[in-house]
């Protein structure tokens, strides 16, 4: 499969490394250091302490990508529109463009541009980080859970064999089923991303005294919104979860939101708590917290934006 990865930062990267294994890759961004080092001396992937260089394709230039099969959606989420709107060459008339990305409203920006039989959109507990151009960390991740924005799940199942073949678990759902998947992650961002980047903690201590009633207080409203929105949630269950992850999370874990403030680039605040906080207003659910949380976060990249 030609498969075009927009965004080459750190999930993007992670990801080209097993993809590359089966398929035609090539990454694409505007970050000129990091594409000019994978095309001289590779993309290097540290995984559990261990070392592997991957040869994909890397450009700046939309034109080398051009009518790709798949094109990944890895840039942030408040980048999604003008990344594709930069980079419409890669889109040809029967191109499926996926989402695994985190906030809300990643398929609203991509269906600008692209038929809604072609967009499949998903999410994933994989993780990783830029340590410096044409180097990434791969933090480990269990899952990969795809489904389309319509009705047709063919095209999302081509893309799932696309990724099995490169050793990605990856499950296919329904249109109903994947949405309440992306809002379930949507909510544990809520609770816990904002909140370790304002606290300056690592993402396990959330569980401690005092910060667990905060996240709890984020969830409870969270859950609110969504059930205004027909989703089935319940709030013990997702506490229950989002105890279960921070459990399981590496002492040193930290959250994206709180890396992006230490390297003082824009966060995704508002397609995070900031769209929680839109949505609860707009059906008269209370959303005080999340709103203080946003308010919070703005500030913080006020200091060097
Ligand atoms: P990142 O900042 O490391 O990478 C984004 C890349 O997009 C950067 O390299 C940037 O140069 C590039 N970019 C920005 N504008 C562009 C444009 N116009 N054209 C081309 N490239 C452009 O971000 P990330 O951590 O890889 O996260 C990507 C998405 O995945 C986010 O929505 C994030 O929340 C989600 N996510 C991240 C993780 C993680 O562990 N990092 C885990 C799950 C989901």
């Amino acid at each position: 499969m030609k498969i075009a990865i927009l965004g080459a930062g750190a999930m993007g990267s992670m990801i080209a490394g097993y993809l590359v294994k089966k398929h035609d890759v090539i990454l694409v961004d505007v970050w000129k250091e990091h594409i000019d080092e994978i095309n001289k001396n590779g993309l290097r992937v540290r995984f559990k302490g261990e070392e592997t260089t991957v040869r994909p394709k890397a450009t700046a230039n939309p034109q080398d990508a051009k009518d790709s099969d798949l094109v990944i959606v890895f840039v942030k989420s408040i980048q999604t529109t003008a990344a594709l709107e930069q980079n419409k060459a890669l889109l040809g008339a029967n191109t499926l463009v996926l989402s695994l990305q985190n906030g809300y409203g990643n398929d609203e920006d991509i269906l600008k541009f692209v038929p809604k039989e072609n967009v499949i959109m998903g999410t994933t507990d994989r993780a990783a980080s830029m340590i410096g151009p044409g180097y990434v960390n791969n933090s480990g991740g269990q899952y990969i859970h795809i489904g389309p924005l319509g009705d047709d799940k063919s095209k999302a199942e081509l893309a799932a064999k696309a990724f099995e073949e490169c050793g990605l678990n990856t499950d296919v759902s329904d249109k109903q089923h994947v949405q309440e998947i992306i809002w379930e992650k949507l909510m544990i961002n809520c609770a816990n991303n904002a909140l370790v980047a304002i606290m300056d903690v690592n993402t396990p201590q959330l569980a401690g005294e005092y910060l667990s009633d905060a996240f709890k207080m984020l969830m409870r409203e969270s859950v609110e919104v969504a059930k205004a929105y027909g989703l089935p949630f319940d709030y013990e269950t997702f506490v229950e979860k989002d105890n279960a992850l921070l459990a399981s999370l590496v002492k040193e874990a930290h959250t994206s939101m709180w890396q992006d403030i230490h390297h003082e680039r824009r966060t995704e605040i508002d397609r995070m708590n900031g769209a929680i906080v839109r949505l609860g207003k707009a059906k008269g659910v209370p959303v005080n917290c999340n709103e203080l949380i946003v308010h919070l976060v703005h500030s913080m990249e006020k200091r060097y934006m």
